[in-house]
């Protein structure tokens, strides 16, 4: 399988034209790329004026919510991100979970929803720096993945993303060592393979998050066989983000 580079833009750039330019200047670089696939989440005001702009780039929402309509003011449903033709949808990202409240409940009812519009979730899941350093790292991913996975049918597993992203290396600079991502790595395999079968866990797409740049990429998709990376303040930057796609361009 190819590698997977997803950009996460957050709540950037300021303006819709700033948008446009980086969205450019990522489809301009992405001609390069041959064989890794790439998705750019922009903020939701921003999809429909970028969705469709790239034959190579997938577009990608942030968030969404489970309930199909109705009085849910400020929400997104799953169908509208659908209609302007976009692939992935974020579930569960940290900052989600930290300043939004969001659940491993919440996280679940979305990722459902997201399959049931045979759209693709990105499903986040990483330990606190507190939680790392109370040795805590895999009983938290243990209750992430099993809450977060509930009600998952196994005939559709292999159509949900997985995204490692440890909270304290979000935005801060600090990133994990190969050994570890790959700990994780076999650690989120193993738990698929006891949930869904060897098939499945084979087939996981695993990828890692936090201060992904293109001089550490490697780390994580060769030396610790992730999928991919999920590149949030990196990909604020068009020719960094298409240079982290060209590391692992294979
Ligand atoms: C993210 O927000 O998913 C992320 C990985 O951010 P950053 O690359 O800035 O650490």
């Amino acid at each position: 399988m190819p590698s997977l580079v997803v950009a996460n833009w957050k709540m950037n750039p300021k303006t819709i034209k700033e948008a446009k330019k980086l969205f450019a200047g990522i489809a301009a670089g992405s001609k390069n790329i041959k064989k890794a696939q790439m998705a750019v989440c922009p903020p939701s005001v921003f999809l429909s004026s970028l969705a469709g702009s790239s034959k190579k780039i997938k577009m990608g929402a942030q968030n969404c919510y489970w309930e199909e309509k109705g009085a849910f003011t400020g929400e997104i449903s799953l169908a509208q991100i659908a209609s302007l033709g976009c692939e992935y949808v974020l579930v569960g990202h940290s900052e989600r979970r930290k300043i939004f409240g969001e659940t491993d409940e919440s996280a679940n009812k979305k990722l459902l929803a997201v399959l049931a519009l045979g759209l693709t979730p990105i499903l986040c899941v990483g330990e606190t720096e507190q939680e790392k350093e109370d040795g805590g790292t895999f009983e938290v991913l243990k209750v992430q993945l099993e809450k977060g996975l509930e009600k998952v049918a196994k005939k559709v597993v292999n159509k949900i993303v997985l995204a490692y992203e440890p909270v304290w290396a979000i935005g801060t600079g600090k990133v994990c060592e190969a050994a570890q991502a790959e700990e994780v790595c076999i650690f989120i395999k193993k738990l698929i393979c006891k949930k869904y079968g060897r098939t499945a866990a084979n087939q996981a797409q695993i990828l890692y998050g936090g201060s992904v740049r293109s001089d550490n990429v490697l780390r994580f998709v060769k030396d610790a066989q992730m999928s991919g990376v999920l590149v949030g303040g990196a990909s604020l930057d068009a020719k960094e983000f298409i240079k982290i796609a060209k590391e692992i361009d294979f």
